[in-house]
């Protein structure tokens, strides 16, 4: 498959989610990197948003509650090439309503290849690479391919109805 490129400008449009377990977690992490996140477009689902924009002072885009379809909204925007950077530290010992959403959601991110950071760790890895002070190019594969692939729709020329 050949592939494409997406440029990732120098100011990232970063979303933050997280579930209540975690939400103390990104508050510290975002508290703690608040200077480097200030460059940034920050967008966030509602209630994690609601307490990041309170704590922080920042202008955060709040989306949906994630269970009631934040996470969606996150997701098309991935799609839209509206976000490039995912921070999204999910509770792995809590059922969720809404665990489909969240898989989708992964799923955008690497079918999308933007970066995504589930815990802490791996977010400090990333806001501090030097790969977020400039421009990126995203690659991915040609989804042309894929949308014109060949297709069995059992019709035959001289058919119609
Ligand atoms: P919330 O959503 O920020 O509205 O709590 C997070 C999530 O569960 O996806």
């Amino acid at each position: 498959m050949s592939q494409n490129k997406i440029v990732m400008v120098q100011d990232k449009k970063i979303a933050l989610v997280a579930h209540d377990n975690k939400k103390r977690d990104l508050l510290e992490w975002a508290m703690y990197n608040r200077d480097l996140l200030a460059h940034h477009e920050v967008y966030a689902t509602g209630t994690t948003g609601e307490t990041l924009g309170k704590q922080l002072g920042l202008k955060i885009k709040k989306l949906q509650s994630g269970p009631l379809g934040g996470d969606q909204q996150i997701g098309a925007k991935i799609v839209n090439n509206e976000i490039d950077f995912l921070i999204f530290f999910w509770d792995p010992l809590e059922p969720q309503p809404h665990d489909p959403d969240v898989k989708a959601l992964l799923r955008m991110a690497v079918v999308w290849n933007i970066p995504i950071a589930c815990n802490r760790a791996t977010a400090d890895f990333m806001i501090s690479s030097p790969l977020m002070e400039g421009e990126y190019n995203r690659l991915l594969p040609d989804y042309n391919e894929y949308k014109t692939r060949n297709i069995d729709w059992g019709l035959k020329s001289g058919n119609s109805r």
